[in-house]
């Protein structure tokens, strides 16, 4: 049990730092370099946990695979239609409590009660428009 809270920190650790919203894949090619043990679906188990747990998010891309992300600043994301890049948009909490809002309103409409959105924005990226 204690092996597997270790692994899960250095998991989350690593998902803290990169920015670049992470694949299973892309997290197991840089974690075998720390831990040459860990299997695949190790990482897959303890990365469905921290999102239990809420302690990451799980993006669902347009290519239907899923990205993890541990940055805990409110932002939302835009996905780059061409290099398929996962950018954060940081979101103040003046800007978040007014998009919420209008959220609360449309979810009204249907008289339901939201308690989590996942605002997922796509187009161009800056590098990608000037091309
Ligand atoms: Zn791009
Ligand atoms: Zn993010």
């Amino acid at each position: 049990m204690k092996k597997y809270s270790k692994q899960r920190e250095i998991i989350l650790e690593s998902l803290k730092i990169r920015r670049d919203h992470p694949t299973v894949d892309m997290l197991y090619e840089d974690l075998k370099l720390q831990m040459p043990n860990i299997g695949i679906a190790t990482i897959y188990r303890n990365v469905s946990e921290l999102c239990n747990c809420g302690q990451i998010r799980k993006i669902k891309c347009e290519d239907g695979i899923y990205r993890y992300d541990g940055n805990e600043e409110n932002h939302i994301h835009f996905e780059c239609n061409n290099c398929h890049k996962i950018f954060d948009i940081k979101l103040e909490e003046k800007e978040s409590k007014k998009i919420n809002k209008e959220l609360q309103n449309l979810a009204n409409t249907i008289n339901a009660e939201f308690d989590k959105q996942e605002i997922m924005l796509s187009g161009l990226c800056e590098k990608c428009k000037k091309q």
